[in-house]
């Protein structure tokens, strides 16, 4: 095992040493490489190398050397004194020569000493070939007649099935990493894909809603938007597991009313409520000590409470549940959904933060769920830097905390308000630039439901075209991806057309079922005021054109 360790090493220094050598001399073919060594061995005291006439020393498989070492540290050292060994004793040496051919050569190779002075040999003679061959070199020197009659020793060292291994292990993990991120990109174009017609299915629900319908109709709406939405969160859940695991999700820290949040309607809470039948009140706190307005990323705090209060509702039959956050110190806020539901057995207090991890099948079955919302939210939180745990007891109801760091912006405190938004009808004219037919009407009766006059273009250069014509669009709405010429492109044309002709900047909001890290940079950067990302809530389509007209 030493000996092998020996070898290793040897044979990496020889590897090193000739490549800074060769770069140093500019030594370019593979013969001068190999002669440099000799000059470089003795130079160094390893040893005087004396290569036989029958090497055939070429950059393949047939590559062949065997050469004696008149004198080497190794076998040195043991004749100094005055002792044999029973096997061949210069290791390093085979280890650096090895390593310093296969540099010259640019092939795996090894070295076996098969005669050594230390065992009162005449020669320590080496045989070096790539290690598939080595063994055959080696049998074709013991049955030589000169050495029939000698007890001759050796070893293989096996520097290469070591390599091997390491190589493959090496292949298997890039392997692993590619398919890796294969999977984790098929679901992301996956979950694009779905997201897409979803838009279409929630959007027209939500028109139809808007409309007088009966009773009974108005129900069946009811149901299928609630569908739809689910199959949407379970496709974003599936998105965001994707993206954490690919590295993909950023967290993006702006400032922040946490009283907006938890009066705000992206609270689930109001839903829930009714969901609940009345068979739960819902509580929330906030403590008066934290300033109103904090550093942190609104939508992802909103998704961890969201998914805490829909686990709280569902397995909680009867009774309370309190939500809210208190400053645990000055530099930490504690955020925590208590319910007075089933509880959690301690057993499964890790589990369940755990990717598909439920504390039992049966609660499966009654009260369905994917098990991957706890496992979002644990890494959401860990990316936002908090911590999230649960304090449970069967039958008694359960406690999720979690922490966030506290960065206060204003010294203002928490306010209750309970502000809510109406749509205004305004009579601006708005350029729709949308492709998907679908999606182009569904977009376009939104708008003109909320009194816009909605011109529309079928792609990016039907936009240009119509921008150019002047028709005092006051606003833009732009896919990305469409045929002739793509959103981002298009907007860089209108860009610098504006600048050509001295114009005032028009909003565009870009709209694409992308939701893939850097997609909004890109479209900033190709010059849109905003981003959403599909399928489009209207609230949240309005009330974005609202800011800017
Ligand atoms: P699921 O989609 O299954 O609800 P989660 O990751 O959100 O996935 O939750 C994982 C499991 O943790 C649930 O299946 C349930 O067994 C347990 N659990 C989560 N929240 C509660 C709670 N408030 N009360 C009781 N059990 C809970």
């Amino acid at each position: 095992m030493e000996k092998y360790f020996l070898f290793d090493i040897a044979h990496v220094i020889g590897t090193n040493d000739a490549k800074n050598f060769h770069q140093k001399m500019n030594l370019v073919d593979p013969i001068s490489k190999l002669s440099a060594g000799p000059v470089h061995f003795a130079y160094s005291g390893w040893a005087f190398v004396d290569i036989l006439p029958e090497s055939t020393p070429s950059p393949n498989d047939d590559y062949y050397l065997i050469y004696n070492h008149p004198f080497s540290f190794e076998a040195d050292s043991w004749m100094r004194s005055g002792k044999k060994s029973e096997t061949p004793v210069c290791v390093m040496n085979s280890g650096y020569s090895s390593g310093w051919c296969e540099e010259s050569f640019g092939i795996p190779l090894t070295a076996v000493e098969v005669t050594c002075k230390a065992k009162g040999d005449e020669h320590c003679t080496f045989i070096m070939s790539p290690p598939e061959r080595i063994q055959e070199h080696v049998n074709r020197f013991t049955s030589d007649s000169k050495y029939v009659n000698k007890k001759i020793t050796y070893d293989i060292p096996t520097f290469f099935e070591r390599k091997k291994v390491e190589e493959e292990m090496r292949n298997a993990r890039k392997k692993a990493e590619e398919s890796d991120k294969a999977k984790s990109e098929f679901l992301a174009n996956m979950s694009h894909e779905i997201r897409t017609p979803m838009n279409a299915i929630i959007g027209y629900v939500e028109l139809m809603q808007q409309d007088k319908v009966s009773t009974e109709h108005r129900e069946y709406l009811e149901t299928l938007k609630d569908s739809g939405k689910l199959l949407l969160n379970l496709i974003n859940d599936i998105l965001d597991v994707s993206k954490i695991d690919a590295g993909q999700l950023v967290i993006e820290q702006t400032a922040t009313s946490l009283s907006k949040i938890f009066d705000g309607k992206e609270l689930l809470v109001k839903n829930l409520v009714a969901k609940s039948e009345n068979r739960i009140e819902i509580v929330k706190e906030i403590d008066d000590s934290i300033a109103d307005q904090v550093y942190l990323d609104s939508s992802r705090l909103q998704q961890v409470l969201n998914n805490l209060l829909g686990n709280a509702v569902k397995f909680t039959n009867k009774g309370e549940i309190r939500f809210g956050v208190v400053l645990k110190d000055e530099a930490t806020l504690e955020f925590f959904v208590k319910d007075s539901g089933i509880g959690i057995n301690e057993k499964n207090h890790t589990k369940i933060f755990e990717m598909f991890g439920q504390a039992d099948a049966s609660s499966t079955r009654e009260h369905g769920g994917s098990g991957l919302g706890l496992t979002i939210s644990k890494k959401l939180v860990e990316l936002m830097e908090g911590k999230i745990w649960v304090e449970s007891t069967v039958g008694m109801g359960s406690t999720f905390f979690f922490t966030l760091p506290y960065k206060p912006l204003s010294t203002t405190n928490v306010k209750k308000s309970n502000q809510i938004q109406k749509l205004e009808v305004v009579k601006n004219k708005l350029l729709l630039v949308e492709d998907n037919l679908i999606n182009q009407r569904l977009t376009k009766l939104i708008l003109e439901k909320a009194g816009y006059e909605v011109l529309t273009a079928n792609n990016g250069q039907e936009a240009v075209d119509y921008f150019k014509k002047d028709l005092e669009i006051k606003l833009i709405i732009m896919d990305i991806q469409m045929p002739v010429l793509d959103g981002l492109a298009a907007t860089q044309v209108i860009r610098f057309h504006e600048v050509e002709q001295k114009l005032k900047k028009t909003p565009i909001i870009a709209l694409t079922a992308h939701a893939m890290k850097g997609d909004k940079e890109k479209c900033i950067e190709a010059g849109c005021d905003n981003y959403l990302s599909k399928p489009i809530m209207i609230d949240v389509l309005v009330d974005t054109i609202k800011k800017y007209v």
